[in-house]
């Protein structure tokens, strides 16, 4: 494995299971379920953790060990955990964690199903939940109550694009003794490293840009060893462990995180300065375009603005789902950081649960479209928009 002296690409590709007597070059898939013990003595060292090594792939395996080696360093965390999927290590970083009568200060821009999750299911034990509005932060700190434990955010949020200063949250976590979460699923830690900032996890659906290529759902949680020795304590109990070849899959993805990450930027900015002078825009959003209200403090927590751009069309819901079904060579599908660039209209579908009211709220006009912007050649995608556009 690399020192610490190596560069984020470099330990993208270098940091690796130790080879098998083979000799192979690239990290093989370790599909086992058990492992074995060369003695009586052995196993009992193992399971009395006097020795370390692989016992039972749901508490861990060479291929998960590897994938969370990597997402260690790249947010420049301590420990982490591999979850089945982003929502189990979402439910983890609560519920690992968290305790009857415990509260949650939230972003209001979060995921559906975190949003489910806090406000369906953790009440169902005593955990309750406030939403803060990313447009007001300064309202956040009096939302803070005697049993908030944790901050939980997501910046740049979905599909909004809206930021929150990761700076200012951390020293308001750091002042009220909050747990500090952010999922960075949108930015991946190529673009935006939370903990540099204060967070105490880090929280990723490895669906989106980490495997990169539309294949396998999967999460990873990293962060402090006092909040990750709950939450692996956790998730080895319950199970929603990785599947080694998910882990393996996105071990390889993350070798070329850098170079997809930052064909996904140019293409976006691309995209996004195309569609913020036509005429049948009334506004685009991308945290590196010059049209961005926060784009000083885009530049100040993010590396690159990302993958994701979305805009408003003029004529509201009719002409959204128009440019959605008048689509040629993009996909219509409801997922991010693929190869494909993906169009979607959230109104009518990731977020359509949502009431008009809390949907106005977070920004999401009927006439806005989100586009997770792929990998093909930056001509052809703005080509497809345009005449989808006109
Ligand atoms: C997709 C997503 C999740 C959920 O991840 P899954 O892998 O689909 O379970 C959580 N947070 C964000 C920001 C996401 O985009």
């Amino acid at each position: 494995m690399p020192d610490k002296k190596t560069h984020f690409e470099t330990d993208a590709i270098r940091i690796q299971t130790p080879t098998t007597g083979e000799r192979e070059h690239s990290t093989p898939l370790y599909m086992t379920s058990s492992f074995t013990f060369e003695s009586a003595e052995h196993a009992r060292a193992m399971f009395a953790k006097e020795i370390e090594g692989n016992v039972y792939s749901r508490y861990s395996n060479p291929n998960t060990d590897e994938f969370i080696a990597k997402m260690c360093r790249m947010e420049g965390a301590d420990m982490g955990v591999a979850t089945s999927s982003g929502m189990a290590g979402v439910f983890g970083c609560l519920a690992g964690i968290l305790n009857q009568g415990d509260h949650v200060l939230a972003s209001r821009s979060l995921f559906g199903s975190s949003h489910q999750i806090l406000s369906q299911i953790l009440p169902r034990w005593g955990i309750s939940f406030t939403y803060a509005d990313v447009g007001q932060t300064d309202s956040w700190e009096e939302l803070i109550k005697p049993n908030t434990k944790m901050l939980f955010l997501e910046t740049p949020s979905n599909p909004g694009l809206d930021l929150i200063d990761l700076e200012w949250a951390g020293n308001l976590a750091k002042a009220h003794n909050l747990i500090f979460v952010v999922d960075n699923c949108f930015a991946t830690p190529y673009l935006q490293r939370p903990i540099e900032f204060g967070a105490d996890l880090v929280q990723h659906s490895a669906t989106k840009f980490i495997d990169g290529q539309g294949r396998a759902i999967g999460g990873v949680i990293v962060g402090s060893e006092t909040y990750m020795e709950k939450i692996q304590f956790f998730t080895r109990h319950t199970g929603p462990a990785l599947s080694p070849f998910n882990a393996w899959l996105f071990s390889k993805s993350l070798e070329t995180l850098p170079v997809r990450m930052d064909r996904h930027c140019d293409n976006a900015e691309t995209l996004a300065g195309f569609l913020g002078v036509h005429k049948n825009v009334n506004f685009v959003k991308y945290p590196f375009h010059k049209d961005h209200p926060q784009i000083e403090l885009a530049m100040r927590q993010m590396e690159g603005g990302g993958g994701v751009v979305c805009f408003e069309i003029k004529g509201g819901y009719e002409k959204a789902t128009s440019f959605i079904d008048n689509i040629k060579i993009l996909s219509r599908s409801a997922n991010l950081g693929d190869t494909r660039t993906i169009v979607t209209h959230p109104a009518s579908t990731t977020h359509s649960k949502l009431t008009e009211e809390e949907r106005e709220l977070v920004g999401i006009t009927p006439g806005l479209i989100r586009i997770a912007v792929g990998l093909e050649n930056s001509a052809d995608i703005v080509g497809d928009v345009k005449q989808a556009l006109e």
